[in-house]
Formats: C-alpha cells, structure tokens, sequence
C-alpha cells in the first residue's frame, strides 16, 4: 500500500473551486461570475496592448538574461511600485524610511509581511474584516500570527458597520495589526468614506495599531490610481509606520505572471534598511528570490510616460466597464419589477457585488441557470457583459420570488 493511503481527501478551494465546478458544466449558457478576473465584453481574458508592447521591448532586447534577481527583486521596479502606491512625491521614499521588496503578487507580499511580523513584532494579534477575501485568515494563521476579526460589514444596510467597526477596534490591543483593504473590499465592494477612513486613522493611531494595507486593486476600483491609494497615504502622510501588499494582477491584469510588492513604511532610515536585511531572511529558504519577467513589465511600463499613460487608459477602460454592467444589472432587475432594493449593486465599488442572494439562492441559480458564483452571493462584475445581464438578471429574479 501507499504510505500516503490515510490522506483524506482535502476540500476544493471556495474561490478557485467555483471554476472548477464552472468547467464540468456542459451548458452552453452556463456563466463564470466565481472568480475574480477581468474579462472582455466578448467575455474573453485580456491581456493590455501597453502590456503586449512591454513584453516586445523586453524580447527584442538582447542585454536582458535570464540571471537570478536580488532576493528582494527587481530594485528598479520595488521603487516604482513605491511611488505608485504612496505618491511620487512621498516624503516617506524621498527619507528612504520605505523598504519594498518584491512579491510572488498579492497574496506572496501578505505572506512575507505576515512572516516578518510574526518574527519581529512584539504583537502577534491581526485584526480582519467581517467578511473578508478568504485566504486573509490562512495567510496569517499559517505564518504564525493570532487572527482575530473586526465588524465591517452590516447586512441590513448592505453598507459599512462604521459604528462596530470602531468600536472593535477601539477594543483592541495595543500594537495589534489590522489588515485593511484599500479600496473596493472584497468581497462586499462596501468602502469607508474619506472622512470615515481619518476617523480610522485617528483611532488606530491613537492606540498604537499598526496598518497593514492590502492593495489588490489600486486603479481598478474608481479608473484612478491616485484615488484608490487615498487611504494608504492618509496614513502615510502623519509620518506613522504601516504595510502595503500590492499586487498587479488586476491592474495590469497580470494574474499569472505573479506580480506584487510588499513596502513596509519606516520612521527613520535606518530602521528600514534594517528591515529590508530581515526581510531576506524571511524569502530566501521560502523561494529563494522572485520571478523577473512580470517585474520586468511592470518596470518597463511604469518608468516611461508614454506607456505608463496608456496603461491609466486601458486601467480606466477596464474600470469603466465593471461600473457600466452594474448599471445594466441593476436597470434589468428594475425592469422586472424584482422585489428588494437593490441600488447596493450600483453603489458598490470594484470588481465585486455583494448581492445579498444566500446559499440557497445560490445554489439554486447554479443549478437551474447554470450561474456560477461564491457560495456567500459574491458575483465578479468583471465577468459580464451586455450580452449575459439578461440571463443573470432572469436567475436573480427566480432565486427571489
Ligand atoms: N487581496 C485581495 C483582497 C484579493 O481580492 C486578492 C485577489 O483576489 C488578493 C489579495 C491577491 O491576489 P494575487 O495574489 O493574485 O495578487
């Protein structure tokens, strides 16, 4: 017999399962909202015209080898993705007290954040939504952190538990972390205002939390990259000490090159660079040091104007259609005469709607209308178009009356 034969059989993934679900499913209408990945009005992926040119300056370019980057990546794109997410003009990169190392996306900058907390800092307790994207509990249980959670979401005004939200953190510890979505909340597309997110600056602040940002998608939410960083530099900006993990999966729509920075924002100098010697230590026997053609992109594309404006272009294009198939969604839902208010579709930001349609309501979209989606009513806007709201809406529409 096998040595592996007691292995019992591990649960498909939440997120990742739905697609494969989605593709055992032999209906031609069937409909992938699962997954969080833009896709054309054709419902094809896309890859940026800014991005396909990229990658032609990089193959014709004869000095560029296939050698080891640094542990920490590629130097010339952490400082790019620094200014991206900070302000070119940052006080913060101009004293040097930011470290940024590169990240295997998202997810890989968490992990190196969350492992370098557990190592160094003297609180081991983070604060997370309630909900949250489904990997943030994993991440930092498995490197080694205390999760505990905060209110977020309130399902009776399907809008932001201000009120519970401070009053948990205002319970909190101090010291302990916080992890905070930057912009467009995954999976409720809910947001603090301006003015909310400086109450929440001032309370954390206050006691001592420290901020740990997770920018998944800076760009994608409002079509402006300054906007969606508003919150990150709040904090920045009163010379405090936080995180940011940023990917650029969505934004350049790099899902599978494995693209993301971790900056870790530092009151002096020195401290940074000492954090930055640490830092390695923690990558080098994870996976040694990342990959270099998504970075080389993402370097290529952000150093040079011209690109770099094409790129805010096609980041507002992408941005722009979500937005316009929540107006279509919502409008087809009216011209149903569908019970329940459902102007949250159209007030909700970035790539998700938080429909409020329960398990079962899901589940029997899923079956009837061959609609595939999150199990807690999670669909990804990104992956309709004109052609499919129909289709959606006549499921929505069933799962309700
Ligand atoms: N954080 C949030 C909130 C996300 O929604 C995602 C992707 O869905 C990620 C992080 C990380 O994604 P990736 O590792 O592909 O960059």
């Amino acid at each position: 017999g096998s040595v592996f034969s007691n292995i019992v059989r591990a649960p498909e993934d939440p997120i990742l399962g739905v697609t494969v679900a989605y593709n055992k499913d032999t209906s031609p209408i069937k409909l992938n909202l699962g997954v969080g990945a833009y896709r054309t009005e054709e419902g094809k992926p896309l890859v940026l015209n800014v991005v396909r040119r990229a990658e032609q300056l990089l193959v014709n370019d004869p000095s560029r080898v296939k050698e080891y980057l640094p542990i920490v990546g590629l130097a010339e794109f952490n400082k790019l993705s620094a200014k991206l997410i900070f302000g070119a003009d940052s006080p913060a990169i101009q004293e040097n007290r930011v470290t940024t190392v590169q990240g295997l996306s998202g997810t890989g900058s968490l992990r190196v954040g969350a492992e370098f907390l557990a190592r160094h800092y003297y609180q081991h307790t983070i604060y997370i939504p309630v909900p949250t994207w489904g990997n943030h509990p994993k991440i930092f249980t498995i490197a080694g952190l205390s999760v505990k959670t905060y209110r977020y979401y309130d399902p009776e005004t399907r809008g932001l538990d201000f009120k519970g939200l401070l009053e948990d953190l205002g319970a909190a510890p101090t010291g302990a972390i916080v992890l905070l979505h930057a912009c467009a909340h995954n999976p409720t597309g809910v947001d603090p205002t301006l003015e909310q997110w400086e109450q929440i600056r001032q309370l954390m602040r206050s006691k001592g939390l420290l901020p740990f940002f997770d920018s998944a998608y800076q760009g994608f939410a409002s079509g402006s990259l300054d906007a969606d960083a508003q919150s990150v530099r709040m904090f920045v900006a009163d010379g405090g000490e936080c995180l940011a993990a940023q990917s650029y999966a969505k934004n350049m729509g790099l899902y599978g090159e494995r693209v993301g920075a971790l900056s870790i924002v530092c009151k002096a100098a020195d401290v940074a660079s000492r954090v930055e010697s640490q830092l390695k230590l923690v990558i080098r026997p994870m996976y040694s040091n990342p990959p270099i053609h998504g970075a080389s992109i993402v370097a290529t594309i952000l150093k040079d104007s011209d690109m770099y404006n094409e790129w805010t272009v096609e980041l507002k294009a992408m941005a722009d259609r979500i937005i316009s198939m929540r107006q279509l969604l919502f409008d087809a839902l009216r011209d149903r005469g569908t019970p329940r208010d459902w102007s949250h579709i159209i007030k909700q930001i970035g790539m998700f709607t938080f429909t409020g349609l329960n398990t079962e309501q899901v589940a029997f979209m899923t079956k009837e209308y061959h609609i595939y989606m999150t199990s807690d009513g999670r669909i990804s806007m990104a992956g309709l178009s004109s052609r499919t709201v129909p289709h959606l809406a006549d499921a929505i529409h069933a799962a309700v009356t």
